[in-house]
């Protein structure tokens, strides 16, 4: 964002300007927010450029409190089946991959406002004391003096990664690679990693769990019970399009029957892992409708129209913004994810 608009952005939000619009203006449609981490870690702070942290986090919940009506996921799925309405100018909140922080920093904030929340589970991570392998790779580049790497090694064209640039540049260059290796079979990836690991130094895979924890499933059922809709991520986090049916049905399905098993509840929904548009096919929410969920989430923005097609559901990703930006952005008529 430039400088302009950034001092405009906070001049109208101060002056209620936002607000104003939003009452003025209303929405019939509502906006679903999609959280990460609430409070990364250094290692994601460095490697990813984020500055944002758990104070940005808990004033944009106190602004939309304030100012619009939150709904649970039952309101949500009530609403898009034409069963029932929903306010103008709606919120729902959502989490992905299940972090710890939910536990420390949106539970006591969403109880003090008596709000609720769904969270989207990679069930692999919950309570096994792994991470998600991006992380992995994050926390080994920060760690490491090295300050230059190739990957691919097997390959004609390796991808070069130099960690000594501005961090802009090192953000752009880190994303690139995990969007490569994003796309690659596990084994391969794993492979990568390991030749990338010792390449930093290590001996082995470092797994950052100690600073970016995950949910234990006594967390998770202690969230379930406090207005915290449980909904399923997968169990692996693959990007599905690029696994096999068999494979892409296991994720589904057996992700869906962990959380049931140790929640006591039906887990009604799914959010595709990556969530663009090329991560899922048609044959992928086939299977998510086969697997008996009832709704499953993008990770990109759009207008949402009730009974559309209920296996690929808009939603708006926040990326690191101050809260006149994030306010301005709840203004729009047309959609982008907030960053
Ligand atoms: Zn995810």
């Amino acid at each position: 964002m430039n400088a302009f608009n950034f001092i405009r952005n906070a001049l109208l939000f101060r002056m209620g300007v936002f607000s104003a619009m939003r009452k003025l203006a209303p929405r019939s449609f509502p906006i679903i927010l999609a959280y990460h981490t609430l409070d990364p870690p250094d290692f994601l702070k460095s490697i990813l450029g984020i500055r944002y942290d758990s104070l940005d986090f808990e004033q944009q919940i106190r602004y939309l409190s304030s100012h619009h009506p939150i709904i649970s996921m039952d309101e949500f799925l009530r609403w898009f089946s034409g069963g029932g309405s929903i306010p103008e100018n709606a919120v729902m909140v959502t989490f992905d991959d299940g972090y710890r922080d939910i536990i420390d920093i949106a539970l006591p904030l969403f109880r003090e406002l008596s709000i609720p929340a769904t969270v989207f589970l990679t069930t692999g991570c919950i309570g096994t004391g792994k991470s998600l392998w991006t992380n992995i790779l994050y926390n080994m580049l920060y760690h490491s003096n090295c300050k230059n790497i190739s990957l691919f090694s097997g390959k004609d064209t390796p991808l070069n990664l130099d960690l000594c640039g501005s961090t802009e540049e090192i953000a752009s260059g880190v994303r690139k690679l995990t969007g490569a290796l994003k796309r690659m079979d596990d084994r391969f990836r794993n492979d990568e990693l390991k030749s990338l690991a010792k390449q930093l130094g290590f001996s082995g895979l470092p797994d950052p769990h100690e600073s970016l924890p995950m949910l234990s499933w006594e967390q998770v059922k202690m969230l379930s019970e406090n207005h915290f809709t449980m909904g399923s991520h997968s169990v692996c986090h693959p990007i599905l399009s690029e696994c096999d049916l068999e494979r892409q049905s296991s994720e589904i399905a057996d992700s869906r029957k962990a959380i049931e098993a140790n929640c006591g509840t039906s887990c009604r929904v799914f959010a595709y892992p990556n969530g663009q548009p090329e991560d899922f096919t048609e044959e992928t929410q086939r299977l998510v409708e086969l697997s008996g969920y009832e709704a499953a989430f993008a990770f990109f923005p759009g207008v949402i129209h009730p009974g559309r097609n209920r296996y690929s559901i808009y939603r708006h990703p926040v990326f690191d913004v101050p809260l006149a930006t994030f306010a301005a952005a709840l203004t729009k008529r047309k959609w982008h994810a907030i960053r």
